[in-house]
């Protein structure tokens, strides 16, 4: 691919933005050659600015989602590319969440350029299970438990019942719940289903990759390791 495409596919401009910071000597090899519009250079020895070049396609992060954002590239609200570099809602394709968070949800998001990982930890056929902490309004009764586990709740407005979901009990109000599918506000819509209201949710395991130690409204790459430990 020529360089300019390159560069501006990665999100760092315009076609017409990279060829001025080209003539601007902005871009260059490692060991200090000036790049032009017509040199060839790979992609691990390109510096913008002295910076290495975002990973190519294929990237995927994780972000700690704080509560407050939406995962959405418009809102009149605040998104979470702004604790993003500006480049990921640039580029082609864009760096997007892997399904979605609610608002007022916290934790771990996965984001990536590429369609077909998330369709893979997405797609209800791939049962990828996904962990919560959720913090309710009113103590448990004691029950939920097994009526999360033998797969016949339903949630108003469905046709089917919910997959079986394991809930692990961690105090009066606290709970952490996994599910494999990902149905509308589903954690959400299961307490409802049991009488209480969820007043926290932080997702903290998808598959088999944790959030771990990463800081509310932290981000960062994950190796192609670590991204593979989801499956
Ligand atoms: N379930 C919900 O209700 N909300 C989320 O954000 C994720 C799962």
């Amino acid at each position: 691919m020529r360089l300019v495409r390159l560069i501006a596919n990665l999100g760092y401009g315009s076609q017409k933005d990279v060829k001025a910071m080209l003539r601007a000597g902005r871009v260059r090899l490692a060991d200090g050659t000036q790049l032009g519009e017509n040199s060839t250079a790979d992609h691990d020895d390109i510096r913008i600015d002295g910076q290495t070049l975002d990973p190519p396609a294929g990237l995927v992060a994780i972000l700690n989602k704080p509560a407050g954002y939406t995962c959405s590239t418009s809102d009149p609200g605040k998104i979470v590319y702004e604790l993003l570099p500006w480049r990921f809602m640039r580029r082609k394709p864009i760096v997007a969440p892997v399904g979605r968070l609610d608002r007022d949800t916290t934790g771990l998001l996965l984001l990536t350029d590429d369609g077909d990982f998330s369709h893979r930890v997405t797609a209800p056929k791939a049962k990828i299970a996904k962990t919560y902490l959720v913090q309710l309004a009113r103590p448990l009764n004691g029950d939920e438990a097994a009526i999360f586990a033998a797969g016949t709740l339903m949630l108003r407005s469905e046709k089917t019942p919910l997959a079986p979901a394991e809930l692990e009990v961690l105090g009066p109000t606290t709970a952490r719940l996994t599910i494999s599918e990902g149905r509308y506000h589903q954690a959400k819509r299961m307490f409802a289903a049991v009488g209480n209201h969820v007043e926290s949710l932080q997702r903290v395991r998808i598959g088999g990759l944790d959030l771990g130690d990463l800081a509310e409204g932290q981000w960062r790459m994950l190796s192609p390791a670590e991204a593979a430990q989801v499956f």
